[in-house]
């Protein structure tokens, strides 16, 4: 839970022991929200957000084996912590029966065979990732569901990007994905895209570190149904156009 001023700090606080001496709440449910308690008072994404939390950032040493990770976009695995509670409601688009979270999957696995194949590190992620999670590459995959006449794939980088790199993999992954894929790139982001909780880690503690470049991708629409029946049939061309990105990514770095 992200707290603005010491007095939201001291209300919640207040909250808490309220209910913990009224037994509403025992000891170990009061430590549980406690240890979720994230006192931010900057704005999301700032300047002053970022030192306030990462003091060191400038002095920042990435670890020396390169990692890809690739994330499930809704993939629920364990609880869900206090801060994500959101997440229990669901999320992924659900068109004709078929779950974005399975199209997310099986792409996602399928970009790991082929990389560690090639001896690349992959980790595969679900919805909830560690907290300040660093990374040389982090793609979250997802599929949108708008209207059944567009048809696409969207790519974003974080609202404010502190990796000095997310354009870049945005851009050689538009390009490779068009080229791998055919799908039109739709030039277009969403709040829900630029300030996805993953990428938040000015409001979460289970987000990207600041240092990780990162991009989430709608890899199609799937109410569209070109687009449906290509995520359905054509999973390697769409691993392999992610693939050509992050190779051609990594080795410009
Ligand atoms: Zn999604």
């Amino acid at each position: 839970m992200l707290i603005k001023d010491i007095n939201h700090l001291i209300t919640i606080l207040t909250l808490l022991i309220t209910l913990n001496n009224n037994h509403l709440i025992n000891d170990a449910q009061l430590l549980d929200f406690l240890s979720e308690i994230y006192y931010q008072p900057y704005p999301e994404f700032s300047k002053e957000a970022l030192y306030f939390r990462y003091p060191n950032f400038d002095n920042f040493q990435k670890p020396t084996t390169t990692k890809i990770a690739i994330q499930i976009g809704h993939l629920i695995e364990g609880d869900i912590p206090f801060e994500l509670r959101k997440l229990a409601r669901g999320g992924g688009a659900i068109v004709n029966g078929i779950k974005e979270v399975e199209i997310n999957k099986a792409i996602a696995f399928k970009i790991k065979e082929i990389l560690e194949k090639e001896n690349y590190y992959v980790e595969i992620l679900p919805a909830i990732i560690p907290k300040d999670y660093y990374a040389d590459i982090f793609i979250s995959l997802h599929a949108n569901s708008a209207d059944e006449y567009t048809s696409g794939f969207m790519i974003s980088t974080p609202f404010i990007d502190y990796s000095g790199k997310a354009n870049k993999l945005k851009k050689i992954m538009i390009r490779e994905y068009s080229k791998e894929t055919k799908l039109r790139f739709i030039n277009k982001v969403t709040s829900n895209m630029t300030h996805y909780y993953a990428f938040n880690w000015s409001k979460f503690k289970r987000a990207i570190h600041p240092k990780t470049p990162a991009i989430i991708i709608e890899m199609g629409n799937m109410r569209n149904k070109n687009d449906l029946n290509f995520l359905l049939n054509n999973q390697e061309k769409i691993a392999k156009g992610i693939i050509k990105g992050i190779k051609l990514f990594l080795e410009k770095n």
